[in-house]
């Protein structure tokens, strides 16, 4: 198949390499002038898109993939599909789907999880929104970038699992970190805290899969100096786009708000740019009650 690949960054050329080690012809674009492993270079995004089958965008933002879809729409060919892998708002996913539709393509909406491991693995968990013919259009690179792909409905439906699942992370981590940081002050040994809560009622992903405390539980980043992982400012990212979409559907999520304000200071305001996100327990830790 012949594939366009847009966003060539930490995300997006692993999975580019990846289609292109599986026989695909892929075309890449870049803003910065980068090159991957299998990958030929076009010179703008139009022509990047221009004759292929799929288009697959990995991008900053809602904005950006605004900007590159009103670039690269008009120069698909009808029938062609854009596939966009970003983590983006709904209105933008929405918005960029309708575009495509009446321009006579197949759109998907599918933001990952799995992080740059994932990536480079071929192991990326895909959720994706859109018609049926779509997202059986792009099914089948998604078995090559990734171990599992969920079609979660029409347009939009993929953004907003994923931002519903990060913001449920971001609330239960930082439930762990307080907890734990309690726990040290009550005296309580952190490994029995973990063989407690890791088999009672307050087990969850943060706890058991990805403990915060260092040396307790499984292998996690909290073993490797809070180095991401998954860094603080992508859960930042996340938790805004589940508040912009909360505020656009009118719903009330106030553990949702309260965990994008700890984020916010913890990456804007404290030392939590670049660590991991589960370094919220060494920041519960140093604080008081009055802070
Ligand atoms: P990145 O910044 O490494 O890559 C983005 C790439 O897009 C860059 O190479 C940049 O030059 C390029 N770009 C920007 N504007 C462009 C334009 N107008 N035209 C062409 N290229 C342009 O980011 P990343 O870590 O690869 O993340 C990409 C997306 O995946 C984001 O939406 C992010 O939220 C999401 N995501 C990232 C992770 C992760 O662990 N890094 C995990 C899940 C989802």
């Amino acid at each position: 198949m012949k594939i366009g690949f847009i966003g060539l960054g930490n995300m997006g050329a692993p999975m580019a390499a990846n289609l292109a080690g599986a026989g695909h012809e892929v075309v890449g674009f870049d803003m910065a002038d980068v090159s991957v492993e299998g990958v030929s270079m076009a010179a703008s995004a139009a022509e990047c898109a221009s004759g292929a089958e799929v288009v697959i965008t990995m991008l900053p933002n809602g904005d950006i993939l605004r900007s590159v879809a009103a670039d690269i729409i008009p120069a698909m060919t009808r029938g062609a599909a854009l596939v966009d892998c970003s983590t983006v708002d709904v209105d933008s996913a929405r918005a960029v789907a309708a575009d495509a539709e009446a321009a006579g393509l197949l759109a998907v909406d599918a933001p990952v999880s799995g992080g740059v491991g994932g990536a480079s693995a071929g192991t990326l968990t895909f959720m994706a929104g859109g018609s049926a013919p779509a997202f059986a259009k792009a099914a089948p690179l998604f078995d090559i970038m990734g171990q599992k792909a969920v079609h979660c409905g029409e347009a939009g439906a993929g953004q907003a699992a994923k931002i519903c699942n990060n913001m449920i992370l971001g609330v239960t981590m930082i439930a762990t970190c307080e907890a734990f940081a309690l726990a040290d002050k009550l005296g309580l040994d952190r490994q029995k805290m973990f063989d407690v809560v890791s088999t009672s009622s307050g087990y969850s992903w943060s706890m058991n899969a990805y403990c915060p405390a260092p040396g307790v539980g499984p292998q996690s980043p909290a073993d490797n100096g809070y180095k991401p992982g998954f860094a603080a400012d992508l859960m930042l990212k996340d938790l805004r786009l589940s508040q912009q979409a909360a505020e656009s559907a009118d719903a009330d999520t106030p553990m949702g708000q309260l965990a994008q304000t700890l984020y916010a200071q913890f990456v804007e305001n404290e030392d939590g740019k670049g660590r991991d996100f589960s370094a919220m327990l060494p920041r519960f830790e140093k604080r008081g009650r009055a802070e």
